[in-house]
């Protein structure tokens, strides 16, 4: 071998090893073979795993005939065919007559593409017209043949690796929840237990008034635990996705409208100031969105207590941005990216809570393409923003 084709060689291996996105690699590797292997089309066709059907994974009409048969479907029978017998294969057109549209005379070469030593794939090449492939050119098509499957096993073991990533991830959630969960459940059910043992006690004579206190915390206990229970199930089934969303023609104003009247005929003292500038309507499921706003007032009155709630809505562009503005004790800078997390809690002295609240929005929102955070001033208030996209067509 000369030193020229080693260096050919060389640089055709770089570029399969190069770590750029996969397209791009193939995109590279197809015009340097170009050099040395002149062809009209190019498709790669892969096998799929479960189907088994032949899926185009890239086409490319460098030549003749770029739009017309541009497609990739000229390479799909004798792809097929590659597959089928496992093993390089010519079609070329048996005469060519001069006066026939070369596009209608093609020259193909089929070869296999593999994954550990199996057959899984083809690569083919189109030359309209010709002329025929000499044997250097069908063994240079062979050699770019074994290169690009090097390439695609190696996209097919990035792929595997990132998806146990993320298995892994969600197994460490998981045992992550199972854990807080059994705690949370504990400690209602602790007081619950303990209490009632302490009332069921015979060497013990408890006054009426103490008898009260211990069932008004049992009472209290059982309905923070029917609360929590709830609330996993919900925030369970919106991670599942097996919650369905109802999307139909909202009108956030009149939603916040609603909700604020409602939370306002629970505490009639309650200093809200709605600052609604948009009537827009979008694509939303009405009954989730109301509870995320009821959830953003409950919020303002239990952690910022006494203090006014301004709420906005406002129309930015293709985006709906709400605010729920409250002027309590705020909250810490670095509690701000958890506190849409599962189970956190922060003051939790005197306000009943399960820390699945805001988490639950998150799941919401993020269910309608939008987004939902908090900024804070501690000692000033907290303002938290929802973003909802106008245009809901994206959402299946
Ligand atoms: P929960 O209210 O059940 O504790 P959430 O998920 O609704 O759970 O809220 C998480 C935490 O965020 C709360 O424990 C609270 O400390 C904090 N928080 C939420 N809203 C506000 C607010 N308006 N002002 C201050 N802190 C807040």
């Amino acid at each position: 071998m000369d030193a020229q084709t080693v260096s050919y060689v060389n640089e055709l291996l770089k570029i399969i090893n190069g770590a750029d996105e996969t397209r791009l690699v193939i995109e590279r590797f197809l015009t340097a073979l170009r050099h040395e292997l002149v062809f009209d089309n190019v498709a790669a066709y892969l096998q799929d795993n479960e189907s088994g059907a032949l899926e185009i994974v890239y086409a490319r009409a460098v030549g003749r005939a770029k739009t017309a048969e541009a497609d990739a479907a000229w390479g799909e029978e004798i792809a097929s065919q590659v597959l089928a017998n496992k093993q390089l294969l010519l079609q070329e057109p048996t005469s060519l007559s001069a006066s026939d549209d070369r596009v209608h005379q093609p020259f193909l070469l089929g070869l296999p593409l593999h994954t550990e030593g199996v057959v899984n794939g083809a690569l083919v090449f189109v030359r309209f017209g010709g002329p025929a492939y000499a044997p250097g050119h069908i063994s240079l098509a062979a050699l770019g043949a074994s290169l690009l499957s090097l390439l695609f096993e190696r996209r097919t073991w990035r792929k595997m690796n990132e998806e146990m990533g993320k298995l892994k991830q969600q197994i460490q959630l998981q045992e992550d929840f199972v854990s807080t969960i059994s705690h949370e459940l504990r400690t209602p059910l602790g007081f619950i237990k303990g209490y009632s043992t302490s009332l069921l006690r015979d060497d013990t004579s408890w006054d009426a008034e103490t008898q009260k206190e211990f069932l008004t915390i049992i009472d209290e206990e059982a309905d923070r635990l029917s609360l929590l229970i709830e609330n996993v199930l919900e925030s369970a089934r919106l991670q599942s996705k097996t919650l369905p969303l109802r999307f139909q023609p909202l009108r956030l104003d009149a939603v916040l409208r609603d909700v604020s009247t409602r939370v306002r005929s629970r505490y009639k003292d309650l200093d809200v100031t709605l600052d609604l500038r948009s009537s827009t309507t979008i694509q939303a499921d009405g009954v989730r969105i109301a509870q995320v706003f009821e959830n953003l007032f409950n919020n303002a009155i239990k952690y910022a207590p006494g203090s006014p709630i301004i709420v906005g809505l406002k129309q930015v562009g293709h985006l709906m941005v709400v605010t729920f503005t409250d002027y309590g004790p705020g909250i810490p800078p670095e509690s701000l990216p958890l506190i849409f997390e599962r189970f956190y809690r922060l003051r939790t002295e005197n306000a009943t809570g399960t820390g699945l609240g805001l988490y639950i929005c998150k799941q919401i929102i993020e269910a309608h393409r939008g987004k939902i955070w908090a900024e804070s001033k501690p000692g000033q208030g907290t303002t938290f923003f929802i973003e909802l996209p106008v245009n809901q067509t994206a959402i299946t």
